[in-house]
């Protein structure tokens, strides 16, 4: 492990400008993927600058029934917050499907959505990887890529996006709220993270001399079927093979409104906006489902080891559509 340099901001500002005056400088806030990722040498900052004395904590229901959530909450209070197990459901399933009771006690919100993929060539420093070392190579494309992506991906990279509690922000739909030397702005975060493409290297849309400091939820959808199915190769403390978060309105059996997302097979947090589409209007049975969860892989492209994430998707998607009509009011 690299030796750093050690600071707390005590303010935004100073946040921001320490950031400005060391680039090779990170935030750390809970420390669960910063400080492992330090010690594998993965991440090499010169300098971390804890952030946990700013004013970033609370959760606040905004006049237009959005919920603003502040980027250091951590995801176990965030999980049992009583506005987001009664509205967001979704929300609080995913982080609870996620990692332990410690490492939720400790990450937090701006941290979960920055959190670093778990592929193991990245975390592994002897292997070629694009996303660590630009240039590098991959080596989970012709290496063992039973983990990852089928959605997404490109020739330089494949490795997944991580995150349960993402895939709940995506259905959802989110705003970030980001502080940098200008002030405060907002960015929708369905285009926050970014696709590999050639640049895997970067994977989000924050500035160098930016931090997270809030995020807004939509307002939520009323009444509201719910479901979060996780697949994964143990029961507990295991990321996913495929996981997809479902939300549907219902009138009468019918669809009124329908969100669709998916973790574990994809790069980035990854919204069906066709498979959505399919599902308005239409009754909320089998047929449906299926469909929409074939429009929603109809992209996939499967790598040599993992085609069976493919199938695992869709019977996730199906599930938990079927899940969401049985948990509507
Ligand atoms: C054993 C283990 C199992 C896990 N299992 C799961 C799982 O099943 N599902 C899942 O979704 N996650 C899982 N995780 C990941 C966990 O959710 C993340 O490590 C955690 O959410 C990161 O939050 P943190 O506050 O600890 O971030 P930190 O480690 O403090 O920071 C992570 C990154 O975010 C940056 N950052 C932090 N705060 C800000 C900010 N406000 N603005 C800008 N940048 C910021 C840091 O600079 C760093 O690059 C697991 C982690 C561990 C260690």
């Amino acid at each position: 492990m690299k030796p750093f340099a050690f600071s707390r901001a005590d303010s935004l500002e100073t946040a921001v400008e320490y950031r400005q005056a060391e680039p090779n400088s990170a935030f750390v806030a809970g420390g669960t993927t910063l400080l492992d990722l330090t010690k594998l040498d993965v991440m090499r900052p010169s300098r971390v600058i804890d952030i946990n004395a700013l004013p970033l904590e609370g959760i606040e229901r905004l006049g237009d029934d959005r919920l603003r959530i502040g980027a250091l909450v951590t995801n176990a209070e965030l999980a049992r917050h009583p506005a987001v197990r009664e509205d967001y459901p979704l929300l609080a399933r995913a982080i609870l499907a996620g990692a332990s009771t410690q490492v939720r006690n400790m990450a937090t919100t701006a941290g979960n959505i920055m959190q670093r993929t778990r592929c193991p060539y990245f975390r592994d420093v002897a292997a070629a990887c694009n996303k660590r070392q630009p240039g590098s190579g991959c080596d989970a494309i012709g290496g063992i890529n039973r983990m990852h992506a089928v959605l997404g991906g490109s020739e330089a990279c494949v490795a997944v996006h991580p995150s349960d509690m993402c895939v709940a922000l995506a259905a959802i739909g989110t705003t970030l709220t980001l502080h940098g030397p200008q002030g405060e702005r907002e960015i929708d975060f369905a285009d926050f993270h970014r696709l590999p493409g050639t640049t895997p290297h970067l994977e989000h849309m924050l500035g160098d001399d930016e931090l997270i400091v809030a995020i807004t939820l939509d307002p939520p959808l009323r009444p509201l079927g719910t479901a979060y199915l996780k697949l994964r190769d143990r029961a507990s403390y295991e990321f996913a093979l495929a996981s997809a978060g479902a939300m549907l309105s219902l009138d009468d059996g019918m669809i009124g409104e329908a969100r669709l997302a998916l973790g574990g097979v994809a790069t980035r947090p990854w919204r069906c906006h066709e498979a959505e589409a399919l599902l308005v209007g239409r009754r909320a049975e089998e047929a449906a489902f299926t469909q929409a969860a074939d429009a929603a892989l109809a992209e996939a492209q499967p790598l040599s080891h993992n085609a069976f994430k493919v199938v695992l998707a869709r019977q996730a998607i199906v599930r938990a559509l079927r899940d969401a009509r049985e948990g509507h009011p």
